[in-house]
């Protein structure tokens, strides 16, 4: 079937599913495949709960006019993101980075929301079914579409962009994060650098973070650019003011009082502020969506349990953002404070030295108390509490209870690292 065929039947289903568990009645289901399935299988079953129709790319699998065959399924998603992409005149602001995509995300597009019509990637959605699937939710009247695109190798962002086709784009920061992947921390820069290389070759628009070394390097290179500095006056201003715990920062005369937990969070936030002024948002609209945005899915939250001030940041790291987390935890104000840090993954052969390194910089700071988890910082050498395993740092916590504290725990996803409150 030609794309523009195919494309005709998707405005007439504009719904677009991937899961027979939640299939929506008259959507479009397409039989994708993964590691452990193959969604062709569940093309019947998709029909019979009310798809109405079903994309396969397994002729044995085709039973009416109901399934429609193709050679590549995930291609065909992608063809027709992009293609539906290009139908609409969505502006799309695409984001990318080591750290800090989805606040960064969520913020720019509680700011735009304030005044346009928008679309943004749905949770961590950020991949190559993840941003199909977001551009496809491109209705007739979204003025904008904020795009996460996440990578852990080179020429992903590249692809994801020629999908996307953004408009405009930013880069949180380029850290050590999938370090594996990318091939060391140069690659990590090259490979981010695809979507400011994507945006620059089309004459499009790129947002800058002029206080970063690595993008005020490049800035002469750009041709259309919009950037925020705390020091350089040819940028647009947005001040620092503190984070203790949470972010207070200043823009024209407005200051503004956050919900977000950790120094790190003033850059997405002075992005948000920036892609906001860019688009004309009134200024007291802009400091209103970034008050009231509150974090979820245990990105740096703040829980108080049994005189604990806690704050809880387990939904990843690497060794940039472990760095980020324990330099802002460094200047919270409090009189016994206690560090939980856990494994960090995917570094590769690095994995060794950068637990050491994070575990040298932890013994510099002096906390009360540092405990550390996981195969790879139970290896390093330091005088702190290191256990191999949860299991024996829940049944250390468990004998010796702590007594009320500021507490910072951060570690990898895999870590779970949530379990230990718990104990506390
Ligand atoms: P993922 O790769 O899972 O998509 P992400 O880039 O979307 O991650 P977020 O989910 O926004 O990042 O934040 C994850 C964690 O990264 C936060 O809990 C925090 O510890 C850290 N982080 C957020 N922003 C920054 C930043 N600007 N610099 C360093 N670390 C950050
Ligand atoms: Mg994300």
């Amino acid at each position: 079937m030609e794309l523009t065929d195919f494309y005709r039947i998707f405005l007439q289903h504009p719904v677009v599913c991937t899961d027979t568990r939640k299939i929506k009645k008259n959507c479009i289901y397409f039989a994708l495949k993964g590691s452990n399935f193959n969604g062709n299988a569940f093309a019947k079953d998709a029909l019979q709960k009310g798809a109405a129709y079903a994309v396969i790319d397994e002729e044995s699998h085709k039973i009416s006019d109901k399934t429609i065959l193709v050679d590549d399924v995930l291609k065909t998603l992608q063809e027709l993101a992009n293609y539906h992409r290009n139908q609409s005149k969505t502006k799309v602001v695409s984001l990318t980075g080591s750290n800090g995509k989805t606040t960064t995300k969520e913020l720019i597009h509680k700011v735009l929301s304030k005044k346009y019509n928008t679309i943004a990637t749905v949770g961590n959605l950020n991949n190559h079914i993840g941003v199909p699937l977001t551009l496809l939710t491109i209705k007739e009247d979204t003025e904008i579409g904020i795009i996460e695109m996440g990578a852990n190798h080179q020429k992903e962002i590249e692809f994801l962009a020629s999908i996307a086709e953004p408009d405009f784009g930013y880069i949180t920061n380029f850290g050590k994060a999938h370090l594996e992947g990318f091939g060391g921390i140069d690659g990590v820069i090259k490979g981010k650098s695809e979507l400011y290389d994507y945006l620059q070759a089309n004459e499009k628009y790129v947002f800058l973070n002029a206080d970063d070394p690595i993008q005020k390097e490049r800035l002469s290179t750009y041709i259309n650019k919009f950037g925020f500095s705390e020091t350089d006056h040819e940028y647009y201003n947005i001040k620092f003011l503190g984070a203790n715990p949470f972010v207070k920062f200043k823009f024209e005369n407005e200051e503004v009082s956050t919900q977000l937990i950790g120094a790190y969070n003033f850059t997405n936030c002075a992005i948000a502020v920036l892609v906001g002024k860019y688009f004309n948002i009134p200024k007291t609209a802009i400091k209103d969506a970034i008050e009231s945005y509150h974090p979820e899915n245990n990105r740096s939250q703040l829980i108080e349990k049994n005189g604990h001030h806690i704050i809880l940041d387990a939904y990843n790291a690497n060794p940039t953002s472990m760095k980020a987390a324990l330099d802002s935890f460094g200047e919270v104000e409090s009189k016994s404070k206690v560090l939980f840090l856990g494994d960090m993954f995917e570094l590769g052969e690095t994995a060794a030295k950068e637990h050491q390194a994070i575990a040298h910089l932890a013994e510099e700071m002096e906390f009360n108390n540092t405990f550390l988890v996981g195969e790879n910082f139970s290896k390093v050498a330091s005088t702190f509490k290191k256990f191999k395993s949860f299991e024996t740092l829940k049944a250390h916590l468990e004998n010796d209870k702590l007594s009320p504290a500021s507490i910072l725990i951060k570690g990898s996803r895999g870590m779970a690292l949530e379990r230990i409150l718990e104990y506390l």
